[in-house]
């Protein structure tokens, strides 16, 4: 069956079927708008992210199980780096009349298995049919106490520059589909690359416990890569910063998959995106209770650089000098 023959109406509930109450929603799905109750003293969080068919993500790569994961896990990613905790979702969807139904069945599937995942309840969305790919637009709404919220533009001079898990793997992952290694033969360390850009974890639960404690100055999500989204910290707090090459942490399969695949350069750690992570700067002093925190949630962060007064952001090597990214578009950055 096609979702043309479905309807908008059947489709809806499809999708709205099932569904469990989340926290401080009051009426979900099926009136004309959603009717939501922040806790006390809390403020709203909103985001909206748009994945586009063929500029964001490929049918023949992604399936529609982690296709629907991400469109979520994007934005929860964004709330989580304002140090919000996620709690409401719209999802918007154009659809072209010939889509399998099973395909919107996985995705919804996916979509509300991430919703679970970080207690997000969808109260809403909007459903049309397209007549050339499918787009998904998702908003996203969390909260957070006003205090507690981190922005980018609270960086300050000496700060360390930290960074969550490890860096480049997503970009990596896409050079590979790029370069037409799906369906075979895939190694484990390539599947698990292409798993990270796939199928992102975002970082909620690190990026509201460090809010909280009160811990950083500034945050980002890591989806345009390091430098770049450093470089959104450094822009919005009016400062710069150095980046120690060495300090950047890479994971064992991405060291081992570049190894073989002579072509794709280590500079996809710095300027790779879309990988989710979350980059934050700290005054100095919290350093040993942000391990601390770090160890408790299970989720690595290391110390990747330093806040400058002076607004340039630099690439430096272990004995000092200045790199120059090898990626086209970052050099402005040396
Ligand atoms: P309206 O005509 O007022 O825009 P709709 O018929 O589009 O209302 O939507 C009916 C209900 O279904 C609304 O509560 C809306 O939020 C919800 N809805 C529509 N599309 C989706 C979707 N893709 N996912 C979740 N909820 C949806
Ligand atoms: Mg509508």
């Amino acid at each position: 069956m096609k979702i043309g023959e479905l309807g908008e109406f059947g489709l809806i509930s499809r999708i709205a079927s099932g569904l469990a109450n989340g926290t401080g929603v009051i009426t979900g799905i099926g009136d004309d708008a959603a009717v939501t109750a922040l806790s006390p003293g809390m403020q709203l969080l909103t985001s909206t992210d748009m994945l586009v068919e063929d500029v964001h993500f490929r049918r023949v790569w992604h399936d529609p199980y982690r296709l629907g994961r991400k469109s979520l896990a994007v934005s929860i990613s964004d709330i989580a780096a304002m140090g919000g905790i996620p709690r409401w979702a719209l999802l918007s969807l154009a659809v072209p009349p010939d889509t399998p139904l099973e395909f919107l069945d996985a995705f919804t599937r996916g979509f509300l298995a991430m919703a679970a995942e970080h207690g997000v309840a969808l109260i809403g969305g909007d459903t049309c049919s397209s007549r050339d790919g499918l787009t998904i637009s998702v908003t996203i709404m969390g909260e957070q106490e006003p205090e507690r919220i981190v922005r980018r533009s609270g960086a300050r001079p000496d700060d360390d520059i930290w960074v969550t898990g490890t860096l480049g793997d997503a970009a990596l992952g896409l050079e590979l589909l790029e370069k037409g290694k799906l369906p075979s033969p895939v190694t484990v360390e390539e599947e698990r690359l292409i798993s990270r850009l796939l199928d992102p974890s975002p970082r909620a639960a690190v990026g509201r416990a460090l809010a909280e404690a009160g811990l950083v100055s500034a945050m980002i999500d890591v989806s345009d890569g390091l430098l770049a989204d450093f470089g959104h910290i450094a822009e919005l707090s009016a400062l710069g910063g150095t980046i120690h090459l060495d300090a950047l942490p890479l994971s064992p399969d991405f060291r081992t998959v570049l190894l073989s695949h002579p072509s794709s350069h280590p500079d996809l750690a710095l300027a790779g995106g879309e990988e989710y992570e979350l980059a934050f700067t700290a005054p100095a002093a919290n350093r040993e209770k942000i391990v601390q925190l770090m160890k408790k949630s299970g989720i690595d962060a290391r110390p990747v650089g330093i806040v400058t007064a002076s607004p340039e952001v630099t690439v430096v090597l272990a004995d000092g000098s200045t790199y120059a990214p090898q990626n086209k578009g970052y050099n402005h950055f040396t």
